[in-house]
């Protein structure tokens, strides 16, 4: 049962000494039943009264791991419904499927496109976090599959199988290769014999049951039977349902209902009749609180948009994404090379950068430190003015490495144009585009101004 916040209050040293970055024990006890603190933050509550701690400390979703050769996939440790409350922490890990009734030779194929793939985006390198493989028919043939796949691309992996027997023979082999899978296939009918392999191997395991009522009563079942890492499925194969189940899983999780804290697997291809909508069903699935979520085929044309997407909810949105302030040279400047003004919030300065190297023109981009905020917002909040940007061009020995004295600010910021020039009396300071895709163009008539 969750404690209270003035019960929690009552377990704790009351001295108020700060040292937990609350100013009272009252504030520290509050945030601590809301699940935002950890209660190691405060180094002073007595073993007794950690005891008593133990069920109100613990997050309400249960972390869950899966490995291989140094990658891991967690899901979990979640304390939120909503992101704009705290944060989101652990991105679902996402997993390309394949079924074992392939040959060796385009299981391996197939792996490799999926290990090898890597996109770039606002400075980050995303990747798929995963294969599953399902089996079709006997232990043999699964096994052939899974040794198959990790010989092609040692990531971690989800085993999909039915059959408890068959799912043991994917499991040895992927013991073979130092691989920690999740298993998934139990039922309430099977979960014995699934947490029998999961205790034996020492992986997690995922059941599926429609009604929640029974969910509940399976997890307790399968604890008290020596498993602690449990993965869920509703079973719900339509969208909407899909989403009410998801998301008041997650609430009842986040009430302290021990049974339902979990993190959630999804398969969003079973979710829809045209595997052009996979995407969406993929994105309902990051979006609303899956940890794992299982992709049918694999296309970058599909998996990029659901990388980012998983990127922009998983990042602290009190927190921008930032590159380091600096004057930065796209291609290879000269002297004469355009000379181009931006703030550090990572997509504005990727978005300039794409521009002024797709533009073929290559040029100087100096990156002011506007606390990772976009032009517009910093402009606004008084992060991006003459002062600033006048002390970067100093600060970067700007009029070192170019000879034309002329810098491009963005045309959202023409306003600031009459006090930069006061600020940079030597330099000519001229509106670029509003927009960073009208830079190519801006680029072929730059040097006439
Ligand atoms: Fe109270 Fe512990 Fe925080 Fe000190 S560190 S204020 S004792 S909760």
């Amino acid at each position: 049962m969750a404690l209270s916040g003035m019960q929690i209050y009552k377990l704790l040293p009351r001295t108020n000494c700060k040292e937990c970055g609350y100013p009272t024990c009252l504030a520290f006890a509050m945030k601590l039943a809301a699940k935002q603190v950890e209660l190691d933050d405060c180094p002073y509550v007595s073993e007794e009264s950690r005891a008593q701690l133990a069920e109100a400390s613990q997050p309400p979703i249960r972390l869950v791991r899966v490995s291989a050769d140094g990658r891991e996939a967690q899901a979990g440790n979640e304390t939120v419904m909503f992101r704009h409350e705290k944060r989101f922490f652990y991105k679902p890990g996402l997993f390309v499927r394949l079924y074992d009734d392939q040959p060796p030779k385009v299981l391996k194929e197939q792996a490799k496109e999926v290990a090898d793939y890597s996109v770039e985006y606002v400075g980050m390198e995303l990747r798929v976090d995963g294969l599953a493989v399902e089996a079709t028919g006997g232990g043999a043939q699964f096994a052939g599959a899974v040794e198959a796949v990790l010989d092609a691309a040692l990531l971690p992996l989800v085993l999909i199988a039915e059959d408890a027997q068959v799912m043991g023979e994917g499991l040895k082999a992927a013991r073979k290769a130092g691989v920690r899978p999740l298993i998934y296939g139990a039922t309430a009918e099977t979960w014995e014999a699934f947490v029998s392999l999961a205790k034996e191997y020492g992986v997690p395991m995922a059941i599926r049951e429609q009604y929640l009522d029974v969910m509940a009563d399976l997890t307790a079942q399968i604890k008290e039977a020596g498993v602690d890492d449990i993965v869920l499925d509703h079973g719900a194969r339509d969208l909407p349902v899909a989403l009410a189940k998801q998301t008041h899983m997650r609430r009842l999780a986040l009430q302290n209902v021990r049974e339902l804290g979990y993190p959630q697997i999804a398969f969003p291809g079973e979710s829809v009749d045209d595997p052009e909508l996979t995407t969406i069903a993929a994105a309902q699935a990051i979006a609303k609180y899956a940890g794992f979520v299982v992709l049918d085929g694999f296309s970058p044309a599909t998996v990029y948009p659901l990388l980012a997407l998983r990127e922009n909810i998983y990042t602290d949105p009190q927190t921008p994404i930032q590159v380091q302030p600096g004057l930065y040279e796209i291609g290879e400047p000269t002297a004469d090379s355009p000379l181009y003004v931006t703030t550090n919030f990572s997509i504005t300065y990727f978005s300039v950068a794409n521009e002024v190297s797709g533009s073929g023109v290559p040029g100087w981009l100096l990156v002011t430190d506007a606390e990772g905020m976009s032009v517009l917002t910093a402009w606004a909040a008084g992060k991006f003015d003459a002062v600033r940007i006048a002390k970067a061009v100093k600060e970067n020995d700007v009029s070192e490495k170019v000879n034309h004295k002329k810098l491009v600010i963005p045309g959202h910021v023409s306003v600031l144009l009459g006090e930069i020039e006061e600020e940079l009396p030597d330099w000519k300071i001229l509106v670029g585009p509003r927009e960073a895709v009208d830079i190519p163009s801006y680029t072929k008539v730059w040097d006439t101004l």
